[in-house]
């Protein structure tokens, strides 16, 4: 008998798919950030999203209202990732009866804050107890301008890989946290992960973008999918992003591998996005007066391979599997 630690977090999906057919209003079933469906005359974007404690949070570091609020990013940022806008949250919270009043009701505070900045409404959910721990499923339901959603789909040879921004400093974030280190950029990172909705709004509408993902689990993990949707391969060259950053420093002193969190450090929730080479140039600098800061290129498509390499070598280190570790 085998165990779906075994089989893997993709692995399970994979066999999970054939159980459900898609129906002809269905443009985006099983296997994108969100589903895309026609409804009247509108697309929408469909997408649910769970963080479990002990495994997306730690009690210890985080209050109701952190809880709350990175699990709306983090769910929201699947909305981002195919260029739509958040319209609606349905909530559905577990918890041990002897949680803290005042914990359920930062968590309602805090995604309710973070849907509110991205213009999102929390319409409804389920409570219900668990007695090993605290469990938040947000469901959101958002639409697309003009018919314009990126998929994952789409990246071909040569194309950049670009990112909406620094990575790794989530990950490094929770480090420090647990290091019992005192407020900083990279502990904000972690504790208040914002979406990238505007940027994957406008992303969508460029020339030139042709896939696009969230960083959830991590670069390798997350350009991995673009890759293997297009069928082909990506190399990824981390020296693409900035040489100062607060995650260089941290890491110098605590003596880490920066390479590591850069690669496999997931919930930072920037984009990647696959882009035509010729526009990859433009795109960049139109991003910059966009949105007065950097974006970066850090790795190139190709169809000599299958998968992930890093500086044209194959890697091992992935991102972030929830069956295997
Ligand atoms: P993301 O990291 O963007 O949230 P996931 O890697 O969690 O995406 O999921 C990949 C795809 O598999 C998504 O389309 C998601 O809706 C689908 N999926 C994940 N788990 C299940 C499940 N238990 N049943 C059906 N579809 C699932
Ligand atoms: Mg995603």
């Amino acid at each position: 008998m085998s165990t779906i630690g075994e089989t893997g977090e993709f692995g399970l999906i994979d066999r999970l798919v054939p159980y459900f057919t898609a129906s002809r209003e269905v443009l985006v079933g099983i296997g994108d950030d969100c589903a895309v469906v026609r409804v009247g005359g509108e697309t929408l974007l469909l997408t649910t999203d769970m963080v479990i404690e002990g495994r997306h949070f730690l009690r210890e570091h985080f209050d109701g209202e952190a809880v709350g609020w990175k699990a709306a990013a983090g769910a929201l940022s699947d909305i981002a990732a195919m260029g739509g806008t958040p319209l609606f949250v349905l909530a559905s919270f577990a918890a041990p009866a002897d949680t803290a009043t005042a914990f359920a009701e930062g968590v309602a505070r805090g995604m309710a804050a973070l849907a509110a900045e991205y213009g999102a409404t929390v319409v409804g959910g389920d409570t219900t107890r668990c007695d090993t721990c605290v469990a938040l499923d947000l469901a959101v339901v958002g639409r697309v301008e003009g018919d314009r959603y990126v998929t994952r789909k789409g990246a071909q040879r040569n194309d950049r890989l670009l990112v909406t921004g620094p990575l790794g400093r989530a990950a490094a974030g929770l480090h420090a946290l647990k290091h019992g280190e005192g407020e900083s950029i990279l502990i904000e990172a972690q504790l208040r992960p914002r979406p990238r909705i505007a940027e994957g709004q406008w992303l969508a509408q460029q020339e030139g973008v042709r896939a696009m993902v969230d960083i959830s689990d991590g670069l390798a993990q997350d350009a991995g999918h673009l890759a293997k949707a297009a069928g082909i391969g990506v190399d990824i060259a981390l020296d693409g992003l900035p040489a100062a950053d607060p995650l260089l420093d941290y890491c110098r002193q605590a003596d880490l591998d920066a390479d590591a969190f850069r690669l496999s450090g997931g919930e930072d929730y920037e984009l990647a996005v696959a882009v035509d080479p010729d526009r990859a140039p433009r795109i960049v600098d139109d991003f910059r007066a966009a949105f007065a800061k950097e974006c970066y290129i850090v790795g190139q498509f190709s169809d000599n391979w299958h998968g992930v390499h890093l500086n044209g070598e194959t890697i091992e280190r992935g991102g972030f599997d929830h069956f295997k570790e």
